[in-house]
């Protein structure tokens, strides 16, 4: 029986197994995708808010020559950490289901069975695009991820949403040839848009190189073209793709399977927040998986002290025997 399983290999989970490993204890890490699987999907193009210093693991200096790292940079730093320190790893390995069984837990995966007297969740919350919950939205032109965007050069594109991940998708496509339309549901773009990305976007869009509609939601979303509720009424435009980016949410339906409360409104995991304990005894939750839809909160840089917290919780309280 291992000391700890973690499910999920994000910089959060990465994190968990130093610390675990610092403590001496057994561990593996089981996750369903490729190392760092989340940041592996984020634009190509990505510059982190953070300064490098700021998403280190470990103590691991994250070393970078521009002060907020790329994805790339990204990619390589957890991926030197990770394999510079033997962690044990499992990847393209889902972790389907954890039950409670005489002092731990049995994980089952896509793969195989394992047992472990602590579990910690670190699954993030970017696997679950939050929905539009419009008419077309099903159709493949609609876009909850965004990779590049070359991909979009001469097409007729539809943004929703005013975070930095939608300015970022405007900016862009607009920039390799895109006709560029945004749709957002508030009256201004939002603050929390990178400061350095915020006068860009205005600026494109009161020079009219980007169309932008506000107090508006997209409607309805056909083939050729999208209906647009706008505050003088429905407007139809032409339309190539829809890029949904309308934020992500946790896996609540596998939070609350394997026992984990949830509030009624924003479905926060019960935990406690000195040691990250869930109402479950030995199930531990770390990082932004935490957050509930309230997923704008938590970050790398402000969730890494989950790893310390929980092997804390686990060596000093002497916990290892449920
Ligand atoms: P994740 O990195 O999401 O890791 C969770 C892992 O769990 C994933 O790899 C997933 O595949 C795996 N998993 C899920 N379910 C299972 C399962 N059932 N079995 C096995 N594995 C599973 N944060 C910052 O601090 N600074 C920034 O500048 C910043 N910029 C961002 C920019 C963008 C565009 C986005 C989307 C996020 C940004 N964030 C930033 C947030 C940060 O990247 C995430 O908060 C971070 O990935 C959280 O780490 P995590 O380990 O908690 O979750």
């Amino acid at each position: 029986m291992l000391d700890i399983l973690i499910i999920g290999g994000g910089p959060i989970g990465l994190a968990c197994g130093l610390a675990a490993q610092k403590a001496g204890l057994t561990f593996c890490i089981v996750e369903k995708g490729c190392l760092v699987n989340s940041l592996y999907n984020y634009p190509s193009t990505m510059t982190f808010f953070s300064t490098s210093e700021k998403l280190e693991i470990g103590g691991v200096p994250f070393v970078t020559v521009h002060n907020k790292p790329t994805r790339n940079d990204a990619l390589e730093y957890y991926r030197r950490v990770a394999l510079s320190n033997n962690l044990p790893l499992n990847l393209f390995e889902e972790v389907t289901d954890v039950t409670a069984i005489n002092g731990g837990y049995n994980i089952t995966t896509t793969k195989a069975s394992y047992q472990a007297r602590k579990v910690i969740l670190s699954t993030g919350f970017y696997d679950i695009a939050v929905n539009l919950d419009i008419p077309g939205e099903d159709l493949p032109k609609v876009k909850h991820y965004y990779q590049d965007p070359h991909y979009y050069t001469l097409q007729k594109v539809v943004v929703v949403g005013s975070s930095n991940s939608a300015i970022d998708v405007a900016l862009e496509t607009y920039r390799k040839g895109a006709e560029v339309t945004l749709v957002i549901r508030g009256g201004e773009v939002s603050n929390r848009v990178k400061y350095w990305v915020r006068p860009d976007i205005i600026n494109r869009i009161k020079e009219g190189s980007i169309k932008a509609y506000f107090n508006s939601s997209l409607a309805a979303v056909r083939q050729q073209e999208v209906d647009i509720q706008t505050p003088d009424g429905l407007v139809t435009v032409p339309n190539d793709f829809v890029m949904a980016m309308t934020g992500y949410k946790p896996n609540f339906d596998f939070l609350a399977k394997l026992g984990i409360q949830l509030t009624d409104d924003k479905f926060i995991p019960t935990y406690n927040p000195d040691t990250m304990e869930s109402n479950q005894p030995g199930l531990y939750l770390a990082g932004v998986v935490v957050g509930g839809l309230d997923t704008h909160l938590w970050f790398i840089e402000n969730s890494r002290i989950h790893a310390e917290m929980i092997i804390a919780d686990i060596m000093e309280k002497g916990k290892l025997c449920i």
